[in-house]
């Protein structure tokens, strides 16, 4: 197929790209390379550097490119940014993807697969968290994800844009040649690898008093390749439809540094610190729905593997992209 990759020179969309390379696909990548990186973009895809904010340019892409499908990743993604500057998150995250959509519908692109976040759910009642259960997010992020989830519906309903949402819980890892650097790094893995990097002198743990076994925050982490590997098989999908995305499995903050002492062979000291403003203490993904019906199974189950393939891409790429 043809995919045009929207936000490909990011974490989880450079990855993407890649894989569907591999797989034989033909890619276009468009990014506006704000948090993105030129060279996260695989030199086998098609590069065309725009904003979303222009409907123009992203319309322009798609006569250019001719797409059968758009896979969607461009978007600000910073819970604690969002809390402070939530009209950068309303207008990324909606505005400037309502100007995707339009230009899809306008030039007959009608499938896409769209990165959601399990932060569209809130605080769980319950954990694993699956489909049903009740969507009511504590921050603008997760607000403008969900807004777009509704968005989807009603450009399904009315344009017959058929989609796919998947609502990741924690992407970690890396690809051989594509890992996560973002600009301000806020994530766990990352920050905890730059110690053992020796570019940070210690990890930060962020609440000590949870009511989890250590007292520490616990996530699902889910590798970028089973990841990637969900939105390939999302293109497939017969039928519009929401899924959450996570291995089920859950890894609390102390179990991550301690796999990341084991694999680095570093000390990686640590002080702790109050907690985080809008941390859930729990999430899972439940994600029997997307196994049942797209046939996914997650590849990486053990967050050793996880780690490992990160510190492999960290050690490679000392200084990331070195942008
Ligand atoms: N965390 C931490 N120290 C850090 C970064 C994150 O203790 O330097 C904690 C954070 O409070 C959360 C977990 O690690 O409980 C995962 O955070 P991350 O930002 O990686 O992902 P999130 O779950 O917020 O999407």
């Amino acid at each position: 197929m043809k995919i045009l990759v929207v936000g490909g020179a990011g974490y989880i969309g450079s990855v993407c790209a890649e894989l569907l390379l591999d797989e034989g696909h033909e890619v276009g990548v468009f990014d506006n390379l704000s948090e993105g990186h030129r060279r996260a973009v695989d030199p086998r895809a098609t590069f065309f550097e725009g904003d979303l904010a222009e409907r123009v340019r992203i319309q322009a892409a798609l006569v250019d490119f001719q797409p059968e499908a758009v896979m969607h990743f461009a978007a600000s993604a910073l819970v604690g940014e969002s809390m402070e500057n939530p009209s950068k998150y309303f207008r990324n995250n909606i505005a400037h993807g309502l100007n995707l959509l339009d230009a899809m519908v306008a030039t007959g692109v009608q499938r896409i697969v769209f990165s959601s976040t399990c932060a569209t759910f809130g605080p769980p009642e319950r954990v694993p968290i699956d489909e049903t259960a009740p969507q009511r997010p504590i921050n603008p992020y997760g607000e403008s994800k969900l807004a777009f989830e509704k968005i989807l519906h009603w450009y399904d309903e009315i344009h017959g844009l058929r989609f796919v949402a998947l609502r990741y819980f924690n992407a970690a890892g890396a690809s051989e040649n594509f890992g996560e650097e973002h600009r301000v790094e806020t994530h766990l893995i990352p920050n905890v690898l730059k110690v053992a990097l020796g570019q940070k002198s210690q990890v930060e743990i962020y609440g000590t008093d949870y009511e989890t076994p250590d007292g520490t925050c616990i996530r699902d982490y889910i590798h970028i390749l089973d990841l990637a590997r969900a939105h390939i098989l999302a293109l497939k999908s017969a039928t519009s439809d929401f899924y959450n995305l996570g291995t089920g499995g859950g890894t609390s903050v102390r179990e991550v540094i301690d796999s990341c002492r084991k694999i680095t062979g570093h000390n990686i000291p640590v002080v702790e610190k109050p907690r985080r403003a809008g941390d859930p203490p729990r999430l899972i993904a439940a994600s029997e729905k997307i196994q049942r019906e797209l046939g996914w199974r997650p590849q990486f189950q053990r967050i050793d593997a996880i780690i490992e393939s990160a510190w492999k891409w960290h050690q490679k790429f000392p200084n990331g992209y070195g942008d």
